[in-house]
């Protein structure tokens, strides 16, 4: 699998990348060679499973524009998969990608929520 050259804002201790280089565990449900999926460690749902893709890229915006077709494609496959994989078809599910301080964004490498298993509720929380 061809990746891109690395984003120079990468920060390559993030969680996540962590968990790619095997340094911390995870519970997997599923990989490609793009991309590993598993279990949020908080859990906001009965299904919480985290995708990233296996490239340095530190959110949407950056994997869109520096991944490549093949790496794009892939990853989306992942998440597909997955939602599959855990039965969330056809009751639905959510996806949610943070980006940037404003979304909150906690982990700065690429990662879709994919959320199910119950009605889920409105879509953002009211601000107190
Ligand atoms: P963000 O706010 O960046 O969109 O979401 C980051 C997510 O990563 C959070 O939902 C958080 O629970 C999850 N998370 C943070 N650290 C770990 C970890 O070490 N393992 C797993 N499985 N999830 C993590």
């Amino acid at each position: 699998m061809t990746t891109t050259a690395p984003n120079p804002a990468y920060d390559p201790n993030n969680v996540f990348a962590r968990i790619l280089r095997g340094e911390i565990p995870c519970h997997k449900v599923y990989e490609n060679d793009a991309a590993l999926a598993f279990h949020d460690i908080t859990p906001a749902a009965p299904v919480h499973v985290l995708v990233i893709p296996r490239g340095a890229y530190t959110d949407f915006h950056d994997f869109t524009h520096r991944a490549t077709p093949e790496e794009i494609a892939k990853f989306w496959q992942a998440v597909d998969h997955v939602a599959q994989q855990e039965n969330l078809l056809p009751a639905g599910f959510r996806l949610i990608t943070n980006t940037g301080p404003d979304s909150g964004q906690e982990v700065p490498h690429f990662h879709v929520h994919l959320l199910g298993g119950e009605k889920l509720g409105p879509l953002l929380s009211r601000k107190g």
